[in-house]
């Protein structure tokens, strides 16, 4: 009898369990629509033009060793994060009052960050219906006491603000409220300017503690300013307090450094040295120092003019190909005449549509039409070439007919 016997497996995760499925698929017109992963024309994900040549001056520098980091990562990388997020001449930065650190990409600094509040007396933390999966699940790894508020309007397929409004207003004081910065994951639906101001008037009058994923920063718009508009709102003309879990997985496609950094605004300065000294604790617990190669990369090109137009064209031209590919999918479901309204193929924002599909749509596309998509119809724009959006638009329409 060994220790583990009676232990139990847990579910599989979605994500994980569509990719294998996908690559044990032997079929050569398998499309893959799951995993978030940019792709470019060919299907193909690559590394950045921007970052292949930084690794290449970094390979030639021989001053530039492996020693360890300290537990909230490197200063020049904080830096630039903190200005490439809130501007410049962003009030929080010029008084003082914001602080970043590194962290293990989107995921790791969410970890940190709800891990601080906890430790601080946060203990109901809100997440959107729906939302990333992982967030549910971090939030109640910590120990927070996780409830939902409304999102998405399924019979309207848009945002329902009214009931993300009433949903805030009625929950308790002192709630954690995670907010996608933009291009919300799964539905793309990113609330207007209008509908930013009503959230933060709710957020304040309610004394709610917003939380921001920043995951697809250049995604919702191609503009990097105008993408981290809700935050510089919430933060510098609003005057919240607020975390931001930044990930540059997706806008600098380095998925597997793990690289990211958590922004903290605060009422006063004298809260910095203590936020940074309790992620020094939190950190040291779980992984001690991150990864310094992620960081030197970003931090050279973010610190760098001319490296960092080349990054913003980088971004740029994912966004537009991404454009592209909703405009081609919409026209085809058009022409072929699919039934229902398709519209919001184009108007949502970020990598991913939301196709209105429901799960048994869903199912037969991946098993009769070896098209691979979430169970609750999220695609993956990126997923669809000029080869294959043929396959794949004439497959929604057979699975809408029948
Ligand atoms: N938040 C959201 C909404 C995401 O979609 C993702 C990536 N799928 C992340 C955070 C974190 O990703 P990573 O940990 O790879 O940076």
């Amino acid at each position: 009898m060994g220790f583990f016997d009676c232990i139990s497996s847990d579910p599989p995760i979605e994500i994980f369990r569509l990719t294998e499925l996908f690559n044990n698929d032997k079929n050569p017109s398998k499309v893959n629509l799951g995993a978030g992963v940019y792709q470019d024309e060919n299907g193909k994900m690559s590394t950045l033009s921007v970052v292949r040549a930084v690794e290449q001056s970094m390979a030639q520098d021989l001053t530039l060793d492996k020693s360890y980091l300290k537990p909230i990562g490197q200063d020049s990388f904080c830096q630039a994060c903190l200005e490439l997020v809130l501007g410049k001449q962003s009030s929080s930065i010029i008084e003082n009052r914001a602080c970043s650190i590194q962290g293990l990409s989107g995921t790791g600094c969410l970890t940190i960050g709800l891990k601080f509040l906890y430790r601080n007396g946060y203990k109901i933390g809100y997440i959107s219906s729906p939302t990333w999966s992982n967030h549910g699940s971090i939030l109640q790894s910590i120990g927070f006491d996780v409830k939902q508020y409304r999102y998405w309007n399924k019979d309207k397929l848009n945002l329902d603000i009214d009931g993300l409004l009433q949903d805030l207003q009625d929950a308790p004081e002192n709630s954690v409220i995670i907010l996608h910065a933009c291009s919300h994951n799964p539905t793309g639906c990113d609330p207007t300017h209008e509908q930013w101001q009503q959230i933060s008037d709710v957020i304040k009058q309610r004394k709610l503690f917003p939380f921001f994923d920043f995951a697809y920063h250049g995604f919702s718009s191609g503009d990097l300013d105008q993408d981290a508009w809700s935050i510089r709102y919430f933060a510098d003309h609003q005057k919240h307090e607020l975390l931001v879990a930044q990930s540059f997985a997706k806008n600098f496609s380095l998925y597997n450094e793990r690289i990211g950094h958590l922004m903290g605004i605060f009422s006063s300065t004298d809260i910095i040295p203590k936020f940074r000294s309790q992620l020094t604790t939190i950190i040291r617990q779980i992984y001690s120092n991150p990864p310094v190669h992620g960081a030197r990369i970003v931090a050279t090109i973010l610190n760098n003019p001319t490296l960092c137009l080349q990054w913003k064209d980088n971004v740029r031209a994912m966004y537009e190909r991404i454009q592209s590919m909703r405009q081609l999918l919409y026209t085809k479901l058009k022409q072929l005449g699919t039934p229902g309204n398709w519209d919001h193929i184009i108007t949502q924002h970020g990598m991913f549509a939301f196709t209105g599909l429901n799960s048994r749509q869903c199912q037969i596309l991946v098993q009769q039409h070896h098209i691979y998509l979430m169970n609750d119809g999220r695609i993956n724009i990126c997923g669809i070439t000029q080869n294959n959006v043929d396959q794949v638009s004439k497959s929604f329409y057979d699975v809408v007919t029948t």
